[in-house]
Order: structure tokens, then C-alpha cells, then sequence
């Protein structure tokens, strides 16, 4: 069968214009709000929407890969390496909501954007992705990114990172200290540090 890539579109909430664009050109694009009825964004049913995406997709015959993408994924030029790559598991790199890399380390890679060929969901008994928490059911452990590349490299698959792409959230603007002219972008959760080592 020839490479027929199935892209699914975690709407949740809204598509960012960015990715909607980007979209155009992908003849089969699906929303998962549309192939899923329980598609909700917190944080344990995003789990829940993935795994109903992946399921949906091994009932399609037409399709042998499927990218995954989230509504503030923001792709760019380079984004392009992950439809274009031939490898099993491939993800971007983008930044998460802390300012950093996210899943920096080899092996790991973000499902906000991410490839999957058919028989790895084959081969991975599911659940594919699920999350981790804390003793105190306080805190996740290991997102569901994590867990799902955590199972595909035991099962013999090792998930790799090709290009990049961009990813939209909040930001807060604060007048520059020196220069009225410039701005500082913050992060709310590196302001909220940065404010409580100041006692505010
Ligand atoms: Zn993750």
C-alpha cells in the first residue's frame, strides 16, 4: 500500500489559524472531536482522546500512519521532517508551558506532534498513552507522551525527533527596566517564581 498519512487534529479547544493553514495541503485531515465523542482537555481525558484517535485509526484501511497534532501546535518549515520522515515514532521538538524543550531526552518525544505507523500501534499492547501520578494523586509523574515512548522503545521501537515546530500559548508582556521602548516576554509560570523569590 502506498504511504497514506491520516491527520488528527486535537480540537478540543480552538485550532490556531497557523495550523489550520498548515492543514490545507494534507488531503485527509480528521477532527477528533468528529471521530471522538468524549473528546474533553483535562488532563486525564486527553489520554482518553489519544487512545480513542489511535484506536479509530487501526479501523481505517486506507491509512498506514497517523500524525497526531494538538489545536496550539504552530508549525513551521521544519515541521515538514515529521511528515516527510520515513522512522516508526517521530515527534518535533517544541517548547512546553515551563519555557523549556520538552522531552529533551533521546527516546522521548512530545505528542502534541507526533507520527505513528500503523503497526506500532499494532505491535504496543494498549493503552497506548496514559499518565503517571504521584503517590498523592497530586501530580503527573509521567505524561502521556512519555509513557507511550517509554512502551514503544520496550516493544523494539525507538522514538525520534525531526525538526521542529512552534507552540502557541500565554504569555505575559512586561515594559522593559531600562529601555521604554522594548517589552519582556514572560512565561505565567516563570513569573510566578520569579515573584515569589521577590516575597511577592
Ligand atoms: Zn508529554
Amino acid at each position: 500500500m502506498k504511504e497514506q498519512l491520516c491527520v488528527v487534529v486535537f480540537d478540543g479547544k480552538p485550532v490556531n489559524c497557523f495550523l489550520r493553514k498548515w492543514l490545507h495541503q494534507f488531503p485527509h485531515v480528521y477532527m477528533a472531536s468528529e471521530i471522538s465523542l468524549e473528546l474533553d482537555y483535562f488532563s486525564d481525558m486527553i489520554t482518553c482522546s489519544r487512545n480513542q484517535a489511535c484506536s479509530w485509526f487501526l479501523e481505517q484501511e486506507n491509512f498506514n500512519r497517523i500524525l497526531m497534532l494538538d489545536h496550539d501546535i504552530v508549525p513551521v518549515r521544519e515541521t515538514m521532517e515529521v511528515v516527510k520522515s520515513p522512522a516508526p515514532i517521530v515527534t518535533a521538538r517544541y517548547v512546553n508551558k515551563s519555557g523549556v524543550l520538552s522531552h529533551s531526552v533521546k527516546g522521548q518525544g512530545g505528542a502534541g506532534c507526533m507520527a505513528i505507523r500503523k503497526e506500532i500501534l499494532k505491535r504496543v499492547e494498549p493503552p497506548w498513552f496514559a499518565m503517571k501520578m504521584d503517590a498523592l494523586g497530586i501530580k503527573v509523574k509521567t505524561c502521556e507522551c512519555s509513557y507511550f515512548c517509554d512502551k514503544a522503545r520496550e516493544a523494539g521501537y525507538f522514538p525520534i525527533k525531526v525538526g521542529r515546530c512552534g507552540h502557541a500559548m500565554k504569555a505575559v508582556l512586561l515594559p522593559d527596566n531600562d529601555d521604554p521602548e522594548k517589552v519582556q516576554f514572560i512565561l505565567p509560570r516563570i513569573l510566578r517564581d520569579l515573584l515569589k523569590k521577590k516575597g511577592m
